[in-house]
């Protein structure tokens, strides 16, 4: 089923976000105190941050956590607004916080990853900010599934909300992998094909879990093109409250944002750099085409194989053969610098084409 459209406001028009990229959205996992709200914002504000986030109420695996300050909570946001000029955010999970969040005067919220999984929960808070025009941002459930989150979107742009764009902060897993979250980068490449006009932002701190992990996720983020970054940072993360592992100072953000990463245009308009990448994607469209001819007339050869073992009642598969086809394979991929997985993934992706092949020739009755 071909997508919907999706009605959307462009990122730069909600009026808090400006080019150039990353746009970022930045604050403490969980409002804890007013104190440290207040000298989180004071180092975020100093170093560049426009819009300011910050958890009232927390979806925590386990019950007796921390599970958010609650409604006090959106006081101290709404004085980090008044006192240092921040665009003020937090996460929604019901109509109830919707309710409070517009009593407030919030200017952004977020679905969380938990929640976007539930479509009566999503439902209950679009109608709630339904004839509102507060932006919202939609992460990823936790589960891998694009249909749901871009169900989720539909719900709330049938609502009527228009500045609308999503947080890819990774999917749960059972096994243990480097990360909190798999990134799972093809699900987010095929949501920004289908929905190329959908404000991308990326979450690294609950992606990597770890800040030991927030400058190469940002940095493969704004390389696939998306435009912005909401990252946690706390005055003091070592006190945190919340995921204490994931947090940087202001300064350290301050460090990761205008000296570590390195931000790439898009595409560029220059004469000279147009010529010189169209000659070379003329080069790569001519060496594909040859990988196509060659891949063909290695299938032909297949197939050929495939009738002489018919004939002389061989069976398809010859593990020593394949064995040696692919260590000979190895051994002159390496010679031109190609590494050991690219050539397996592509060779064993060839030969299960070509035992395929023979499979079909072995079992045709028909050419008996
Ligand atoms: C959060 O951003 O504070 C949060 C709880 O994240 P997630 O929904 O991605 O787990
Ligand atoms: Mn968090």
């Amino acid at each position: 089923m071909a997508d919907k459209k999706l009605d959307i406001i462009p990122l730069y028009e909600w009026g808090m976000f400006t080019e150039p990229r990353p746009s970022v959205v930045a604050g403490p996992c969980s409002a804890e105190t007013e104190e440290q709200v207040m000298e989180t914002a004071k180092g975020l504000r100093e170093m560049g941050i426009n819009v300011f986030r910050a958890g009232i109420w927390k979806p925590r695996t386990h019950p007796g956590c921390f599970e958010g300050i609650g409604v006090p909570g959106l006081k101290w946001l709404q004085k980090a607004k008044k006192e240092y000029g921040l665009k003020i955010s937090t996460e929604v999970a019901s109509e109830k916080h919707v309710f409070e969040c517009l009593k407030a005067g919030v200017d952004l919220v977020w679905i969380g990853a938990r929640t976007t999984s539930n479509p009566f929960l999503v439902q209950e808070i679009a109608d709630a900010l339904e004839g509102t025009d507060i932006p919202v941002l939609v992460k990823n459930p936790a589960n891998p599934d694009l249909d749901l989150w871009i169900g989720a979107l539909e719900r709330f742009n049938r609502a009527g909300i228009k500045k609308l764009g999503v947080i890819h902060r990774g999917f749960s897993t059972f096994d243990k992998i480097k990360y909190r979250n798999d990134p799972q980068w093809d699900i987010a490449i095929e949501l920004r094909s289908r929905f190329p006009e959908l404000p991308f932002f990326v979450d690294p701190s609950h992606m990597g879990g770890s800040k030991d992990f927030l400058l190469e996720i940002s940095q493969r983020s704004l390389d696939l093109g998306f435009e912005g970054l909401m990252i946690e940072s706390h005055c003091n993360p070592q006190a945190a409250l919340s995921d204490a592992k994931q947090q940087l100072t202001p300064d350290e953000l301050s460090d990761l944002l205008y000296k570590k990463i390195t931000v790439r245009d898009a595409d560029s308009d220059s004469k000279e750099w147009r010529d010189n990448i169209d000659q070379l994607r003329a080069k790569i469209d001519v060496i594909d085409e040859n990988i196509i001819y060659a891949l063909g007339s290695r299938m032909r050869v297949s197939r050929q194989i495939g009738e002489y073992k018919k004939n002389n009642n061989i069976a398809i598969l010859q593990t020593s053969r394949w064995d040696a086809i692919l260590s000979k394979a190895v051994e002159k991929g390496k010679e031109y610098g190609l590494s050991e997985k690219f050539l397996k993934d592509v060779f064993n992706a060839i030969h299960e084409a070509s035992v395929e092949i023979q499979n079909e020739i072995i079992s045709d009755k028909s050419s008996e």
